[in-house]
This record gives structure tokens, C-alpha cells and sequence, in this order.
């Protein structure tokens, strides 16, 4: 009897991409990276180290000037600009430091929004677990500016959650949230991780949010110079220290 295996692509690859910008300016150098579905990486580094350089070309959102970018197993380069614009769609969720919710439009259609651009109808037993899980079930018909911080950025998480994409990309998304409500989303990002295998990226200065995540990158000079696994805070706080200090 033969056993089927299957190998499941990374949801996101990057073989030896590099960006640099006019002026000489060599943003990422030689960046190589699988990151398995499933995984919550936190990615940190001094700034202009290259975080968001590689958040946006692995996004879609730029192109490297060398190199290969995958996402769940096809490549974003090849894609002309309306491909490319469909797989953001379609495929990758983004969560922001400014939430950037829709103010004139319910919680229930901010975050059902992302749907209806693709022209999908949303499965009703899966949105009111996700609005349940994120805690706004008693919050649809509100606007965004009627919630807290923290809800706005729960409904934010749904928002990038509710096409069930490849990748969430989260920039700095505790950035603008008190201690207390930082803490909450970014728990719910792990527990909502693990319990739906979602992959998600999340930019971060702060070590304690990173040390919520798998796993942390640290950038220097558009380089990954350290891969820490479950690192704690303090771990994170010495080695930003170091680099900042090298
Ligand atoms: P980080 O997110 O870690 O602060 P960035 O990715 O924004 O770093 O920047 C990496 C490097 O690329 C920095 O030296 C920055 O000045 C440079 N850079 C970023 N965007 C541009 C741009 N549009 N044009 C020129 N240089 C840029």
C-alpha cells in the first residue's frame, strides 16, 4: 500500500531577492526566506533596516529588483499589475498600525468588504464564528469611530481574516493601542493562528509583541541576521540593543 503524501508550499518564499532604490540605497541584500503556512512570524530590526521594504515586496505591493517571490506557491513576478492587484485581493490580508477601517460603513461591511471586492458571498456559519470570535458580535452595526481602539483593530483582524487569505501582513498593529489592548490583539492573532492555520507577518518595534509570535527575524542592512524561535521579550530587547549598539 503506498502512502500519498503531499508538500504543502511555503505561503510565502523569497529566493535571493534584493531591492534597491535610486540613489544607491540597497534596501533588502540577498534576502532568503521560506515561511510555512501555519506560522506567526514577527519581523524587527533598527529602522531603515528593511522591514517594510520586505513586507512590501513580498505583499505585492513592490517589486524587488532581483530575485523570486512566492506566495502558497506562485510566483508574484510574473504577474502583470491587474494579476498582481487580484492576488493582494485575493490572497493576502493586510492589518495596519491605523486600523484604516472604512468610516462610513458598518463593522459587519468594513469587514465583509474585502468579500464583496472579489465578488464573493460570504459563508454565513464562518463569518458569525470569525465576528464572535473577535469578540464584536454585539458591535456590527456600529461605525468604526463608536469603538475602542482595540475594537477597531479586532474588527480589523476579521477584516484580513474573513477570505481565509494565504498571508496576513500586519504593520506595527499594537502601535497605536494602550498596553492592555495591545496584550488582547495580539493574543487573538496567536490563538486565531493556531486555531485556523493562518499564516501571518507582523512588523514590530515592540518586543514584547514580537515575543508573541513562532518566530522573529531580525533585520540589519537588509539583511535577516537572526531567526529566533519563541524568543522572550528580554531576549529580543538584548539583541535590538546589540544591533543598535554594533
Ligand atoms: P524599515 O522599515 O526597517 O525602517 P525600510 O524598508 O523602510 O526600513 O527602508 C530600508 C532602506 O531603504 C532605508 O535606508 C530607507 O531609507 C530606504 N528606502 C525605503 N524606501 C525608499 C524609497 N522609496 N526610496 C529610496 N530609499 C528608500
Amino acid at each position: 500500500m503506498s502512502v500519498a503524501t503531499t508538500t504543502l508550499a511555503p505561503a510565502i518564499a523569497l529566493e535571493h531577492v534584493s531591492k534597491s532604490y535610486p540613489g544607491g540605497v540597497l534596501a533588502l541584500d540577498d534576502v532568503t526566506l521560506d515561511v510555512e503556512p501555519g506560522t506567526f512570524l514577527a519581523v524587527m530590526g533598527p529602522s531603515g533596516s528593511g522591514k517594510s521594504t520586505l513586507m512590501h515586496c513580498a505583499a505585492g505591493l513592490d517589486t524587488p529588483t532581483t530575485g523570486r517571490i512566492c506566495i502558497a506557491g506562485d510566483e508574484i513576478g510574473g504577474l502583470d499589475e491587474n494579476r498582481r492587484t487580484e492576488l493582494r485581493r485575493d490572497r493576502i490580508g493586510f492589518v495596519f498600525q491605523a486600523y484604516n477601517l472604512v468610516p462610513s460603513l458598518s463593522v459587519m461591511d468594513n469587514i465583509t468588504l474585502p468579500l464583496r471586492l472579489a465578488g464573493r458571498r460570504p459563508d454565513p456559519a464562518w463569518l458569525a464564528s470569525l465576528v464572535a470570535r473577535v469578540g464584536l458580535a454585539d458591535r456590527l452595526a456600529h461605525r468604526p469611530a463608536e469603538l475602542s481602539g482595540g475594537q477597531q483593530q479586532r474588527a480589523a483582524i476579521a477584516r484580513a481574516l474573513v477570505a481565509q487569505p494565504a498571508v496576513v501582513f500586519a504593520d506595527e498593529p499594537t502601535g497605536a493601542l494602550d498596553l492592555q489592548s495591545a496584550h488582547d490583539v495580539l493574543t487573538l492573532l496567536r490563538e486565531l493562528v493556531e486555531e485556523l492555520h493562518q499564516t501571518v507577518v507582523m512588523v514590530t518595534h515592540d518586543p514584547s509583541a514580537a515575543a508573541q509570535a513562532h518566530q522573529t527575524l531580525v533585520m540589519a542592512d537588509g539583511r535577516i541576521v537572526d531567526t529566533v524561535r519563541r524568543p522572550s521579550a528580554a531576549d529580543l530587547a538584548a539583541r535590538l540593543v546589540a544591533l543598535t549598539e554594533a
